[in-house]
């Protein structure tokens, strides 16, 4: 079994790459894993503990910090959420494909702390649809609403760091350009060194 992928997935608020990685889930349910993040943010409506995130105090984020835990961590809007390191590395080395949808920070801190990932940047059809979205969703205060517009906007400059690029007009096209680049860097000849081998290896 060769090793998993580690597909980096970030983007502005509003964007849509939780919907976007919800679908390839779906869809790739048995060679894909979806890392939990931990977090000190407060859960929100609906959200399930150990599912959308481990939602912990900041004393029990620290004390991660300390202990090495997490693979990259940053602050968010004034909350912490990490990566915890030794699940994504166990499943990696099981043959499963890791998705991490972090902040751009975090990223950043996965291209200086390992030499793989792909990284992926999903961007909005339009800033007046990144707004809609983000309006839409109604969890948020007027005052949170104006941090992430003006942080969407920011964040779009970071584009030039990642591999790829989704412009999310629609979740099927965009769910699908992902699977393209998925299936394309399973094609990368540095990936299927073992084939090539055993290949080698038959007799003429
Ligand atoms: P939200 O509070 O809307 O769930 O997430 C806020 C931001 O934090 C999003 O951009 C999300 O992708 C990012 N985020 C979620 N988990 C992690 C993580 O483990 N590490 C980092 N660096 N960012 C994360």
């Amino acid at each position: 079994m060769s090793r998993g992928l580690l597909l980096v997935i970030s983007g502005p608020s509003g964007a849509g790459k939780g919907t976007v990685c919800e679908a390839y889930k779906k869809h790739c349910q048995n060679h894909v894993w979806n890392s939990v993040s931990m977090t000190t943010r407060e859960p929100r409506a609906g959200e399930v503990h150990g599912e959308s995130y481990f939602f912990v105090s900041k004393e029990e984020f620290l004390k991660r910090i300390e202990e090495d835990a997490f693979l990259e961590y940053a602050e968010v809007y004034g909350n912490y959420y990490g990566t915890p390191r030794r699940e994504v590395e166990e499943k990696l080395a099981e043959g499963f494909d890791v998705i991490l949808e972090i902040d751009i920070q975090g990223a950043l801190n996965v291209q200086d702390n390992t030499s793989e990932g792909i990284f992926i940047f999903i961007l909005p059809p339009s800033m007046n649809e990144l707004k809609k979205r983000i309006i839409g969703r109604g969890s948020e205060t007027p005052e949170s609403l104006l941090t992430r517009f003006k942080s969407a906007y920011n964040e779009i400059n970071y584009v030039s760091k990642y591999n790829y690029a989704i412009t999310n007009h629609t979740v099927e096209q965009a769910y699908s350009d992902l699977m393209c680049i998925v299936r394309a860097e399973r094609c990368r000849v540095t990936r299927v060194t073992n084939e090539i081998l055993t290949l080698k290896e038959e007799e003429l």
